[in-house]
Formats: structure tokens, C-alpha cells, sequence
């Protein structure tokens, strides 16, 4: 039986993924096709050699495609456009700045004005601990890095050249929040922080420098920590003198209704990564008047995210949702069958990828990996966009449920 619902599913499925992908493709983009451009996460439905969604223009929550065609973008440009496509500020100090000074460095401690009035701003925002000083880097894998590069200097200038070994959470710790059904979330996180312990005890407190973590982990399936957990962890490192590197790339700004994750966990990290809407605060510094503006884009999330929260969670009994779950404006469906979560569905039925083209094909972009989506607005989307998103997303799985039932 299993073997016919797999054959019957993968076969309605490759016949409606082709239409959904003519549907979205049309044939404008042909010349595309095979096209020049390795792109980076692409691979199933997303492969490099089918036509390329081309995004032409942005405007507010929105995108547009290079036929005309709307998206609502849940996904804020890959967690960047936290105040939307076409913000006229941002856009009025990029155009000043590139008519002013478009490009210098800052080698040899030469740099820019508006380089050490971000570094100001970012450590006068940055209270969960103080900061002393702030580097910058061209994205958040150069930032985190560099934080390797930084800690090894360091444990090198403390005669330590053992301690150099970084602890980062591993994929198996992605699907935890699943097995601490069975337990409370405390003794969910006490487990954890011994496993943690085991580890630095087996590995040799004296050769580990440091452990990285995202408050939420998001690209990993958006997973936010059990209760007490960066409690028991941050006591765990600081026994064995182990930095804390808080990987803020996505969390920071806002996004999970406080300025920064560390102030929502009560982390107090030795080095802080920051990026993606990082840009937003660079361009927007020359107006002075941070607070305000700090205060307005936590105060919006807030304001905004229990709609997005309690909208996308009511969809929780659809029989092929194992999961809903998020915090502020960032979330994740995780499609699991029967409900447990233990049960996924065969990859191969590429149900996240279904679901995702049914939500571009009714003009909405989410992110699939797998069978998990997720979803992070703009902290500029209105209470009516918000609808539209909730509206779609409910069509995409009703959609998703025809073909698994
Ligand atoms: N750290 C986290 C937590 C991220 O989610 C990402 C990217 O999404 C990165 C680092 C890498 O940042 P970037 O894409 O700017 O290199």
C-alpha cells in the first residue's frame, strides 16, 4: 500500500509540478534556460538549469517579476528588507552617499564617517553586554569568520594555541524541540547543556574556544530555544572559559520583537555577528534619532506579529502539518505525516517544494527547505498584506493536502 501511495503521489506530483512550473516560468524566459549563472541552493525543484525566477523590482512588501507579475515577499529578501523594497530613506541616503563617496576601505586604519558612525551606533544599540569595538565585513558568513580568525588571536596572544576549537550546535539539534515532547522544556535544556558539558569534557576544556549560537536558529527550520536552555548553556561555556559567540545575522534589529535575540534570552555573548538588515541602520544612521527609530521597528514587530503568529498557528491541525512554530515575524511549517512528527513524508514526494510553488503560483514567495517552510516579513507589512499572506498560505495547503490524501 505504502508502495502505491508513493508511486500514485510521486506521479501527481511530477505531472502538477511541471504545470506549476509552466505556470510560473510561461516561456519568456527561455533564453534563460541552461542560463550562465551558478546559483547558490539550488537543487530539486529549484535546479540551476530550469528558467530562474527574475526579480525585477521591489516595492514595499512586494516584489515583481520580469513578466509583471506580484509576489508578497515572506521572506524580506532573504531576511534583509526588514523595512520593505523601496524604503525612500534608504533609498535617499544610498543615492547621497554614492554621489558623495561610493567606495573606500579601511586598511591602515583609514576609513569613512560613516563607518565609525555605525560602529557608534551598533555598540550604543548592542546593550545586552558591552561591546568594545566593531568590525565590519561584507556579509554574515565573513562576520562569523572572522570570529574565528578574532578568537584564535586572542587564545594565541593568552599563550592558549590549544584552545581553538569552536562547538556550533549540530543539524541533529534542529528536530530537538520535537523529542522534548516527552519532557518538560527545562529538563529538555538540562539535557542539552550536559550534552554540552559531555562534549567539552571529551573533546578537553583546554583545546575548545568557543561556542556559537543563533538565539532562534532560523535558516535551520526556525527553532526557538526551550525554556532556561542559553541559561544552563552560557553556564556550561563560562565554567570551562569558553567564549560566547551570539550569531545575531538574523534575530538582531527587531525581528523577534526585541532589539536583538541576546536581550530576548538573556544572553551576554563575548562577540555579537550581525548583517542583513545591519544595512538598513547604516543608511538610515544619518537621521539621529535612534531611539525613535529603534523603538518604532521593535514596537512594529510587536504590533504586528501575533496577527502573523496566531494566522499561520490556526493552520496547525491540517493532517499533513507536524509543526507550526516561530516567534515574532519569523515562523516554520514543518509537513509531517499523520501529525507525528517522526513520521515525514518521503522526501522524494517533495511536499515543501509542492507547497512552495503553490504559494508562488497564487503570488506569494516563501522559503522551502525540505519539507519545512519559512516565512519572515518585512516589519513594514500592513494588517491587509498580512491577510493576503495568510490567505494564501491557507490555499497553498489546502492545495498540498489534495495531493498527499
Ligand atoms: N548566520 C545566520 C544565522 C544566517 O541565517 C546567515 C544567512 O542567512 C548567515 C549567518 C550568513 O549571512 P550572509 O548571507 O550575509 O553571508
Amino acid at each position: 500500500l505504502q508502495e502505491h501511495i508513493f508511486k500514485t503521489t510521486q506521479a501527481r506530483y511530477n505531472s502538477t509540478q511541471a504545470s506549476v512550473e509552466n505556470d510560473i516560468s510561461g516561456t519568456d524566459n527561455k533564453g534563460f534556460k541552461g542560463h550562465d549563472m551558478l546559483a547558490p541552493f539550488t537543487a530539486g525543484w529549484q535546479s540551476t538549469d530550469v528558467d530562474p525566477l527574475i526579480i525585477e523590482k521591489s516595492e514595499g512588501s512586494y516584489v515583481y517579476d520580469n513578466k509583471g507579475r506580484k509576489y508578497l515577499d515572506t521572506l524580506a529578501g532573504l531576511w534583509c528588507t526588514a523595512l520593505g523594497g523601496n524604503e525612500p530613506r534608504l533609498v535617499e541616503a544610498a543615492t547621497k552617499q554614492l554621489n558623495t563617496l561610493p567606495f573606500y576601505h579601511s586598511f591602515w586604519n583609514r576609513t569613512t564617517k560613516p563607518s565609525l558612525d555605525l560602529a557608534k551606533e551598533l555598540l550604543d544599540m548592542f546593550t545586552a553586554k558591552k561591546m568594545a569595538k566593531a568590525f565590519f565585513t561584507n556579509s554574515g558568513s565573513e562576520a562569523n569568520d572572522t570570529q574565528v580568525k578574532l578568537v584564535w588571536y586572542y587564545n594565541n596572544a593568552l599563550g592558549r594555541p590549544n584552545k581553538k576549537k569552536f562547538i556550533a550546535r549540530a543539524k541533529a539539534y534542529h528536530g530537538s524541540t520535537l523529542i522534548s515532547a516527552s519532557e518538560t522544556e527545562e529538563e529538555f535544556s538540562t539535557r542539552l547543556a550536559k550534552n554540552l558539558e559531555d562534549l567539552i569534557l571529551k573533546e578537553g576544556p583546554d583545546t575548545i574556544a568557543a561556542f556559537i549560537a543563533e538565539p532562534v536558529m532560523g535558516a535551520g527550520g526556525v527553532i526557538p530555544p526551550p525554556a532556561t536552555y542559553f541559561d544552563k548553556i552560557q553556564a556550561v561555556v563560562k565554567k570551562y572559559d569558553i567564549l560566547f559567540i551570539a550569531d545575531e545575522v538574523i534575530c538582531a534589529f527587531g525581528r523577534l520583537g526585541t532589539m536583538f535575540g541576546c536581550d530576548k534570552y538573556n544572553i551576554k555573548p563575548d562577540l555579537v555577528s550581525l548583517a542583513k538588515v545591519v544595512y538598513d541602520i547604516g543608511l538610515d544612521n544619518q537621521e539621529n534619532k535612534r531611539e525613535a527609530r529603534e523603538r518604532n521597528m521593535v514596537e512594529r514587530v510587536n504590533s504586528i506579529s501575533p496577527k502573523f503568529q496566531e494566522g499561520l498557528k490556526a493552520f496547525s491541525d491540517s493532517p499533513i502539518v507536524g509543526e507550526i512554530r516561530g516567534t515574532g515575524l519569523i515562523l516554520a511549517t514543518e509537513f509531517a505525516d499523520n501529525k507525528s512528527p517522526n513520521d515525514p513524508f518521503p522526501p522524494e514526494w517533495g511536499i515543501g517544494a509542492y507547497f512552495g510553488a503553490q504559494c508562488e503560483k497564487n503570488g506569494m514567495l516563501v522559503r522551502v527547505a525540505g519539507d519545512t517552510i519559512m516565512m519572515s516579513p518585512p516589519f513594514i507589512a500592513t494588517p491587509e498584506e498580512l491577510d493576503e499572506l495568510i490567505s494564501i498560505y491557507g490555499k497553498a495547503l489546502r492545495e498540498t493536502e489534495k495531493r498527499v490524501a
